[in-house]
């Protein structure tokens, strides 16, 4: 079980047991663990230049304790996970749809 999952299933019950002792900076970081690279912080589309794959990728909290975002670090972008091995070049929502500039 991740420190995410155990976030989801007993964050809201350790809140509700301990209201206000909760400091704001661990109520902050509960809630950077349980977003974190989830739509609610938004997202980046990115394309492949060899093969014109679109990827989402969902952007990190950044927090120093997510366990998501400190293992990133240590395995480079989430893009390098991908199967596509080719250049990425970010998109943004007006970009999509135009001619892509070859030279
Ligand atoms: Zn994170």
């Amino acid at each position: 079980m991740s420190v995410r999952e155990i976030f989801a299933r007993y964050g809201q019950e350790y809140l509700d047991a301990y209201g206000r002792k909760v400091p704001i900076r661990h109520r902050k970081v509960l809630h950077s663990i349980l977003n974190c690279r989830t739509p609610a912080l938004g997202a980046v589309l990115c394309s492949c230049e060899s093969c014109g794959t679109t990827y989402t990728i969902y952007r990190s909290c950044g927090d120093r304790h997510c366990p998501t975002c400190q293992g990133e670090k240590a395995n480079a972008s989430g893009l390098r996970q991908s199967r596509c091995s080719g250049l990425f070049r970010r998109e943004s929502a007006r970009d999509r749809g135009k001619p892509r500039d070859t030279g």
